[in-house]
């Protein structure tokens, strides 16, 4: 058993949309084919990987350190003991070497969208999807068929008015959501008002609805909108400040009367630990979004829910980032308390699958081997168009 051969392309994610701090109308993803000599019905099994949303491909690291390591590796060094399965523990360790601890910037994403396509892999080669291989090995063999998911979007567009808005969180209720999340901090404080009552005549409910700052506020505005955001008791404020500035992250989480959510741009078990160390997050009302497709993959992420248990944190305060199903697999094998989606942006790498249907705010994962990116016909698509 081994590895063939490992593709890898940068993809453009085109999109118009912006949030509080960027743009992604430059926006790349990095997209990997794992190609091995194991066969099923005929076929060579492939593991497919990318990354999710919001970091830029980091090809020159997949070419030039993380990818020539892995093919450069004996075979039997990246298998199981038993030599049955490939091992994403041994992966890591060879993807890793000879690279310094912290700083983690862009490598982390590398690691993570090959740790992806090994655990697709490796669920495949069980025949499998992949919560339920997560729920047997690291779970107690306990999982959810059912995960809870919201719909994010609520971006700002050029051009768009209140009207637009409404329609677009409108679109998701009758998609099956129960739950959205718009962004906020693009705009000024009173436009943002109107924009979250827009959004709250539709969605109803309070707390159905999320905002999102993108890390845009130093301290006194984040204040100023935290009071604002407080009368009308929404969901969680996300991100308020920049993502390492645990004083402010927890000066906000004292005067706050909302729970606050943060961890996406977060890309170790270290970093995840300082947030629960200095960042005033509270286990019994605030959520961890720590996304595993931008941090070193599942590996990593094994580690940093160890790490959250030992702080007194239960994994279903953790909703990870990304919108991708991989972490759907994590949120369902390893009993999270959700995952985030986005019905209309970053296709086709979002999204759960053509048939796949939401019914009252929850998702049932992929039935097939694997992550599942099969039943996905235009993310299948892109990769063949992309040579992988
Ligand atoms: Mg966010």
């Amino acid at each position: 058993m081994k590895i063939k051969e490992i593709r890898h392309r940068a993809a453009p994610l085109q999109s118009s949309i912006r949030n509080a701090m960027i743009d992604f109308s430059q926006m790349t993803v990095s997209t990997v084919a794992i190609i091995t000599d194991v066969l099923r019905e005929g076929k060579p099994v492939i593991g497919y990987g990318f990354n999710s949303n919001g970091r830029y491909a980091p090809e020159g690291i997949l070419a030039d350190r993380i990818i020539p390591r892995l093919m450069a590796a004996k075979a039997e060094d990246l298998l199981t003991d038993e030599g049955d399965n490939f091992d994403p523990f041994k992966a890591r360790q060879i993807m890793m070497k000879n690279e310094k601890p912290g700083g983690h910037g862009e490598r982390s994403v590398a690691v993570g969208v090959i740790d992806m396509a090994l655990w697709d892999l490796v669920a495949k080669i069980e025949g499998k999807p992949l919560y339920r291989v997560l729920g047997e090995r690291f779970n107690g063999g306990r999982i959810d068929e059912k995960v809870a998911i919201y719909a994010a979007g609520g971006y700002y567009y050029p051009g768009q008015g209140l009207q637009q808005l409404k329609d677009e969180m409108k679109s998701y209720l009758d998609q099956g959501y129960t739950s959205v999340k718009m962004k906020i901090g693009g705009a000024s404080l009173e436009e943002d008002r109107r924009r979250i009552e827009a959004v709250l005549e539709v969605v109803g409910r309070r707390e159905d609805l999320a905002v999102d700052a993108n890390g845009r506020f130093g301290l006194h505005e984040a204040i100023a909108y935290s009071e604002v955001i407080d009368e009308y008791g929404l969901r969680w404020f996300e991100e308020v400040g920049d993502p390492l500035d645990f004083l402010l992250n927890a000066t906000i989480s004292s005067v706050s009367q909302t729970p606050i959510a943060t961890g996406e741009n977060l890309f170790s078990m270290v970093d995840a630990r300082n947030l629960l160390r200095y960042g005033g997050m509270n286990p019994n009302r605030d959520w961890l979004q720590f996304d595993p497709a931008l941090s070193y993959g599942l590996v990593e992420f094994l580690q940093t829910l160890e790490m959250m248990k030992n702080y007194g944190w239960s994994p279903r305060r953790c909703i990870p980032h990304g919108g991708h199903q991989f972490a759907l697999h994590i949120a369902a094998g390893l009993q999270l308390g959700g995952n985030e989606s986005y019905p209309l942006v970053f296709q086709p790498y979002g999204g759960f699958g053509d048939t796949i249907a939401i019914e009252n705010g929850l998702i049932t994962p992929p039935q097939v081997p694997g992550i599942g990116f099969e039943l996905k016909s235009e993310l299948m698509k892109t990769f063949v168009t992309l040579g992988l």
